[in-house]
């Protein structure tokens, strides 16, 4: 038989769900495993939420929508987008899809010819690498230092761009370190791209998990030709723990955006008509439920860095937002643990899931083969056990 696609082997499986799904099979199997692999608020869907979607249904909005998603939705999530964001988008700019990974991949067909080159700071959300594959184009990594709280600079995006350089892609705040970049240092990185006249994509699906009092700001508020070059892209899985409702959202000039909604007519057709009536209620409801999570995730965060550093042979940064932390786990390389010879993060978890029952995903994954990933994304008991199980594996022969 003929071979596959060239472009399709070379994509590979996303090791946060790889891992998820190896806790949940274990799980299944009795094993009392604490999973701090993939990152979904372990919140429920708040109720006014679900009650949309269900008055949805009981309604008969059950039938296909416009492909960019609804009219109203699409008002709400530039509505929304002014509010929390700063930044001002017509409703025919915003394109609605099945998720933010949908969002994504979607922008990146509309924009990469084969061979055109997106930078990506390392360590990266694991999708991004994939996603530019998936859509031909050939990811370029800067890795940052844990020195410079994993931040890319100018300087090493100026260093980085080559004339094949089509996109810069930057996630802020960050999956999987959690640093926020300040309105300077968006400035600086955008005027490196609007001199090499690149695209900018703005992953900002953790804005509204910012601790400690920092204030967010979106890459596109900055003025209006960043604007112009900038891809937003945002969704309701994060803010209102509403992950397997599958909505995320894009904003970019009317152009980028026509031409996703061609792609997203040929692909999804529109993403589910009851998911979208659900995400109207968490854009424009009572945004109540958004101040109570944040303030638990920031109690997680407080308590299981400290613990973490608590650790011997283990560190961390504190992370400004998102819901994730970075363990470094440089010192542990070279010894046995759990039976295992540990080389680097992809031993490491392994080893901790299969004899200390605790998930996180290998930082190879992410570009940071010295770190793993957990997320605090769980309830604080299962958090203090986790890291009960942690301290106690880290410190056996
Ligand atoms: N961007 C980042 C940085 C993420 O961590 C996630 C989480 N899966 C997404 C985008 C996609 O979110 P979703 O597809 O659930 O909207
Ligand atoms: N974004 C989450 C994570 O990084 C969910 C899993 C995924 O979509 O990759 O863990």
């Amino acid at each position: 038989m003929k071979g596959l696609s060239n472009i399709a082997l070379s994509v590979r499986a996303s090791t946060t769900l790889a891992v998820d799904s190896l806790a949940k099979q274990m799980i299944s199997e009795g094993r009392d495993v604490i999973g701090f692999g993939a990152g979904e608020p372990d919140f429920d869907t708040p109720d006014n939420i679900k009650d949309a979607a269900v008055a949805a249904i009981n309604a008969g909005e059950t039938k296909y929508t416009p492909s960019a998603g609804t009219v109203a939705l699409r008002r709400a999530v530039a509505n929304r987008l002014a509010e929390d964001c700063g930044v001002i988008y017509e409703p025919g700019c915003i394109v609605v899809a099945g998720g933010a990974k949908l969002s994504i991949y979607t922008a990146l067909m509309a924009l990469l010819n084969p061979g055109d080159e997106v930078i990506i700071p390392s360590p990266y959300w694991v999708t991004y690498t994939e996603a530019v594959r998936m859509a031909g184009g050939a990811p370029v990594v800067v890795d940052t230092s844990r020195g410079g709280r994993f931040k890319i600079t100018p300087e090493q995006l100026d260093a980085a761009v080559t004339v094949r350089t089509k996109l810069f892609i930057i996630n802020n705040p960050t999956n999987p370190t959690g640093i926020l970049y300040s309105g300077g240092e968006l400035r600086a990185l955008a005027d490196v791209c609007a001199r090499h006249d690149i695209y900018i994509m703005s992953d900002e699906i953790y804005c509204n998990l910012v601790y400690g009092g920092k204030k967010f700001v979106s890459m596109p508020s900055l003025g209006e030709d960043i604007k112009e070059r900038s891809i937003l892209i945002n969704g309701v899985s994060k803010t209102y723990a509403m992950t397997g409702w599958r909505i995320g959202y894009s904003a970019s000039n009317s152009g980028i955006a026509g031409v996703m909604g061609s792609y997203l007519s040929h692909s999804t057709s529109s993403p589910s008509t009851i998911s979208q009536f659900a995400a109207l209620e968490a854009l424009t409801g009572s945004q109540d439920s958004r101040a109570a999570m944040l303030a638990e995730f920031e109690k997680r965060r407080d308590y299981a860095v400290e613990r973490i550093n608590s650790i011997e042979g283990i560190s961390c940064i504190e992370p400004d937002g998102a819901f994730y932390i970075m363990i470094d786990i440089g010192e542990q390389i070279g010894r046995t643990l759990g039976g295992r010879f540990i080389s680097g993060g992809d031993d490491f978890a392994l080893s901790l899931l299969k004899s200390g029952l605790v998930a996180t995903v290998s930082g190879a994954g992410f570009g940071a083969p010295g770190y793993v990933r957990m997320t605090y994304a769980v309830s604080m008991e299962k958090i203090t056990r986790g890291l009960d199980r942690l301290e106690a594996f880290v410190a056996s022969k």
